[in-house]
């Protein structure tokens, strides 16, 4: 699962751990929510239809 990957700010290392094996830091999810490609389709979707929309 893609969700599950995480990654480390501090040195932009992929983990599946939620402490960054190399710094020990704690990691974050790789894939935040406002980036998923569903929102972005969405937001494209809306843009067009307002274009194509005459007022
Ligand atoms: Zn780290």
């Amino acid at each position: 699962m893609s969700s599950r990957i995480r990654r480390c700010p501090h040195d932009r290392r992929y983990t599946l751990s939620d402490l960054c094996p190399v710094c020990g830091r704690p990691s974050r999810p790789a894939h935040p929510a406002r980036f998923s490609p569903e929102d972005r389709y969405g937001r494209y979707r809306r843009a067009v239809r307002r274009w194509n929309t005459p007022e």
